[in-house]
């Protein structure tokens, strides 16, 4: 679940894929915290 980050990752909701870290940041977002990351699934359109 959390604390980890699988690419290439897709919005369920639109399609939308990222392939790179920063993609995955651009368009869906994500925090960094203690012991890792989390992504978000959908991505920000979509939320
Ligand atoms: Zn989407």
């Amino acid at each position: 679940m959390s604390g980890k980050i699988t690419l290439p990752h897709k919005c369920p909701k639109c399609g939308v894929v990222a392939k790179t870290e920063q993609e995955l940041d651009k368009i869906f977002g994500y925090r960094t915290k203690d012991g890792g990351v989390t992504n978000q699934s959908q991505c920000k359109k979509c939320r």
